[in-house]
């Protein structure tokens, strides 16, 4: 996956009416879990809803841009992602990332 799938991939999954009306972290987190199959969108590893939240499998809404260099918390920027990636990654940049993991 390249930064601009990941992009992609957010701007698709931002066309369900569900997630595209919500601004509710726990509804995004859901949603995005039945919408990506429960795989983390880095690894592609199966997560769980209902895990503990410092398990590595925990589902977690990420930010493609990350909310602390000012992304939007909506859809269009949210993707589901691990526990394990999500708290990897940081508030690096995606390419940074995806290119740290290969
Ligand atoms: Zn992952």
């Amino acid at each position: 996956m390249s930064a601009a799938d990941i992009r992609h991939m957010a701007s698709v999954l931002a066309t369900d009416p569900v997630l595209g009306r919500t601004r509710r972290n726990s509804l995004q987190r859901e949603r995005l879990w039945h919408l990506q199959g429960g795989r983390c969108a880095y690894c592609g590893r199966p997560t769980r809803l209902h895990a503990r939240e410092t398990d590595e499998d925990c589902a977690t809404v990420e930010h493609v841009v990350p909310a602390s260099r000012g992304g939007p918390r909506r859809a269009g920027n949210i993707v589901l992602a691990c526990r394990k990636c999500n708290h990897g990654r940081g508030s690096r940049v995606l390419a940074e990332f995806l290119v740290a993991m290969t």
